[in-house]
C-alpha cells in the first residue's frame, strides 16, 4: 500500500509542493492553520485535516512547509500539535528552513515517540515548487530517506543526501548565506549605478550578460528594474534564515562578516514594513537611504 502522506503548510511553496504530491499519486491529507487555503487541495482530491494532531494521525509520513522553527513548534507541539498522535514507524520531514539546532531539537522531541525525523529544506523559489523541480537537501537515516525517495521526488528534480539529521539544514544556510549577500550586493550596484545616473535595466543587462550573471539576476533583475516586488520568497523568510545563520555560526565560530551585514539591511526592511514583498524589496532600504 503508498504510504498515506500528511502535508502541513499551504504557503506560497507547500501549495504547489502539496499539488505535486497529488499529481503523482499519493494518498495525501492536508492541514494549514488558516482552513480557507485548502479549498484548493480539497478540489484536487486531498483530504482536510482540521489539526496537526488529526492529519499525523491519518498518515504515515507528515511533511511540514511552515514559516519557521516558531510556526513548525507550534503544529508539533501546540494544542492539538502532531507530537501525541506520532508513533514508531512514521516518519516527520520537516522542509522548512530553520537552522541544524533547531532540527536537532525537534529531532530528539521525536525519540519518545519511536516517529523518525528528516531534515529536508529546498533551494528553488515558487516556480520550481510549481515544475516540481526543487533541490532537496535531506538529513537523515540513509535507509529512512531512501523510502522516501518516490514523494521526496514528486516535489523535487534532486534528491540530496546530506549526512545525518541537521545537515541538510547547514546546507541551506549555506546556500541561504550566500543569498542574502548577493541579493543585498546586486541591490546595491544597481542603486549605486542609478546613484550615478545610469539606467538600471542597462547595469542590469550588463551584470546579467557577464561572468557574475546567474539566475538570481535573471529572477530579481526585473524587480529592481520595474519597482515591482511581487513575492515569491517573502523578504521576513530572508530575515529570519540569516538570523538562523548567525545564530548557527556563533554554534560553530565560523566568521560571517556578510550575512551579519546582509541581515542588517533585511532588518531595516522589515522595519520599512516590507516584510511580505519579495526579498528584492531590500533595494527599497538603499533607495531610501539615498533619498529617492
Ligand atoms: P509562506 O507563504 O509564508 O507560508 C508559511 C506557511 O506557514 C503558511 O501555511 C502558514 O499558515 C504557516 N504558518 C505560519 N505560522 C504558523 C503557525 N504558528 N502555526 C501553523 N502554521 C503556521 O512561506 P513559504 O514562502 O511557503 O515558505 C515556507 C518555508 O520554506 C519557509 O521556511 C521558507 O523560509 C522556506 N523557503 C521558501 C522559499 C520561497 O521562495 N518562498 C524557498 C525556499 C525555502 P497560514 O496560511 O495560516 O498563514
Amino acid at each position: 500500500m503508498d504510504a498515506r502522506i500528511g502535508f502541513m503548510g499551504l504557503g506560497i511553496m507547500g501549495r504547489a509542493m502539496a499539488e505535486n504530491i497529488l499529481k503523482n499519486g499519493h494518498p495525501l491529507a492536508v492541514y494549514n492553520r488558516t482552513r480557507e487555503k485548502t479549498a484548493l487541495l480539497a478540489d484536487l482530491g486531498a483530504t482536510v485535516a482540521a489539526t496537526p494532531r488529526e492529519l499525523a494521525q491519518a498518515s504515515d509520513v507528515v511533511i511540514a512547509m511552515l514559516s519557521g522553527p516558531g510556526a513548525f513548534a507550534d503544529v508539533l507541539r501546540g494544542e492539538d500539535g502532531c507530537a501525541a498522535a506520532l508513533r514508531p514507524g512514521q516518519v516527520v520531514v520537516n522542509m522548512s528552513t530553520v537552522s541544524p539546532a533547531d532540527t536537532r531539537e525537534f529531532s530528539s522531541l521525536l525519540v519518545p515517540s519511536g516517529a523518525r525525523y528528516v531534515d529536508a529544506p529546498v533551494v528553488g523559489s515558487k516556480k520550481p515548487a510549481e515544475e516540481g523541480k526543487l533541490i532537496i537537501l535531506a538529513g537523515g537515516d540513509e535507509a529512512v530517506i531512501a523510502g522516501l525517495e518516490p514523494v521526496l521526488l514528486a516535489m523535487g528534480s534532486k534528491v540530496v543526501r546530506c549526512g545525518p539529521v541537521g545537515s541538510g539544514s547547514m546546507l541551506k544556510m549555506a546556500v541561504n548565506l550566500l543569498l542574502g549577500i548577493v541579493l543585498g550586493g546586486l541591490c546595491e550596484s544597481v542603486n549605486f549605478a542609478r546613484k550615478g545616473g545610469l539606467d538600471p535595466a542597462m547595469v542590469l543587462e550588463v551584470l546579467g550578460d557577464g561572468p557574475l550573471g546567474c539566475g538570481l539576476f535573471g529572477l530579481k533583475g526585473p524587480m529592481l528594474a520595474s519597482g515591482i516586488y511581487q513575492t515569491q520568497f517573502p523578504l521576513k523568510h530572508m530575515a529570519k534564515d540569516l538570523k538562523c545563520v548567525l545564530d548557527t555560526a556563533y554554534d560553530t565560530g565560523a566568521p560571517v562578516p556578510g550575512a551579519s551585514t546582509a541581515l542588517g539591511l533585511y532588518q531595516a526592511a522589515r522595519d520599512l514594513g516590507l516584510e511580505d514583498m519579495d526579498a528584492a524589496a531590500v533595494m527599497k532600504v538603499l533607495e531610501t537611504l539615498t533619498g529617492r
